[in-house]
């Protein structure tokens, strides 16, 4: 689905915007075609594409010719006409990426996320790499639009409120200190929906109804319905950690059984193998030793090692009866898996998850629904906060407009 223009004046900016995304998602258009699309007069795209033209962001490329045998003027985006950071935070590891405007990565970073109390040294620590890039990168300066953050819920207005798993953050004005630390515009975003903007983004277009299952430190989920990325009332949609992914497993403190966040959450997986003897235990708030566990438990169980195997395909079945139940809840024809450990879990989960079994999938007489992993591998999250920045050029949201005038 694509958002219709309006004519009025007050609403150029955002005018302006719309025809930029098309640009950028379609590679080549006619001014023609943007006008079809945007409902907007042929007029009015004229001057927005002389504007962005001016702003070095879209190109002329050629003239094509029309089934009516009229030549059309092609735009297409300057790919490095603009640029954007993206920060991911998970509580084991952060991911920092340069984007341009073609969806391109330029630069990437990773570093182990401080495990201090308190944000002090992670807010350090995300400066400090900002700085480095943005100084290796000084030629970008001009056309850098700002930072996007990535981060685990939940988050109020622009502050992260005690995220369960970053020891001794309370309220934390997140958006705010990075911004007055890195002097960039800071646009921030919860996890999962950062990943399903990522993947958005990604698609060109192509995908409208989906969900991104988010495999982290904690699990998660980002919709999208009708080509728009859901937020919820609050912007913390996606708390799936208290459905069901084994109705036969272990009681959970909220009173269900077998729920995701007891039983596929990494620290469970690699507490189970560390019960059975295949892996050294690792304390539960030793984050990147849980992600550096998983992955040990997940290349024993690709070798074919029974034990590890056994653990991580009950996790998959258990994420398997997920995507169908969001399937069926939100009618949904694509799952995407993703997340920082999807590259370790990604073999096993690729043979175990799809396809979703007839008997638990309502809509399996009408359509199918693909449940494949994501293209952005771990850098997901951190692709995702970038193209947020990008993206929110074209949220009707005034307040998230960063187009430079
Ligand atoms: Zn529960």
């Amino acid at each position: 689905m694509e958002r219709r223009g309006s004519n009025l004046p007050r609403v150029g900016d955002y005018n302006q915007l719309l025809v930029l995304d098309l640009v950028r998602r379609h590679g080549s258009i006619s001014r023609v075609e943007l006008s079809e699309r945007t409902g907007l007069s042929g007029q009015t795209v004229s001057n927005i594409c002389r504007r962005l033209v001016a702003a070095g962001l879209i190109e002329p490329a050629g003239r094509a010719e029309a089934d009516t045998g009229a030549r059309r003027t092609m735009f297409r985006i300057v790919a490095r006409g603009q640029f954007s950071i993206g920060l991911h935070i998970d509580p084991a590891r952060m991911t920092l990426v340069l984007l341009n405007l073609a969806g391109e990565v330029e630069e990437r970073a990773s570093l182990v996320t401080p495990s201090g109390d308190g944000p002090e040294d992670l807010l350090r620590a995300v400066v400090d790499a900002v700085a480095g890039l943005a100084a290796r990168r000084s030629d970008i300066a001009p056309r850098l639009v700002g930072l996007g953050v990535s981060t685990p819920g939940p988050i109020l207005a622009d502050a992260v409120i005690g995220p369960p798993n970053l020891r001794g953050w309370g309220v934390v004005r997140l958006r705010a200190e990075l911004e007055s630390r890195t002097g960039l515009p800071v646009v921030l975003e919860k996890d999962t929906i950062a990943a399903a903007t990522g993947e958005l983004w990604v698609s060109g277009g192509s995908l409208n109804d989906f969900a991104v299952i988010y495999l982290g430190t904690g699990i998660g989920a980002g919709i999208v319905l009708g080509g728009e990325v859901v937020r919820g009332s609050s912007d913390n949609l996606g708390e799936i950690g208290h459905l069901s992914g084994d109705p036969d497993g272990p009681r959970c403190p909220c009173g269900g059984r077998g729920c995701i966040a007891i039983t596929c959450a990494p620290v469970h997986l690699v507490t189970e193998a560390a019960g059975q003897g295949l892996l050294p235990p690792v304390p539960p708030d030793d984050h990147l030793g849980i992600e550096t566990a998983l992955a040990r438990l997940c290349a024993l169980a690709d070798d074919g090692d029974p034990a590890a195997l056994a653990i991580v395909e009950k996790s998959a079945r258990g994420i398997g009866r997920i995507a169908a139940n969001l399937a069926n809840v939100l009618d949904l024809d694509t799952i995407i898996l993703g997340g920082p450990n999807w590259p370790a879990l990604s073999r096993t989960y690729l043979r175990v998850a799809p396809p979703i079994p007839a008997s638990l999938l309502t809509v399996s007489d009408v359509h199918t629904v693909e449940v494949r992993g994501t293209t952005l591998n771990e850098d997901g999250g951190a692709i995702g906060a970038a193209s947020l920045v990008m993206s929110s050029m074209v949220s009707a949201r005034s307040e998230r407009l960063l187009l430079p005038r």
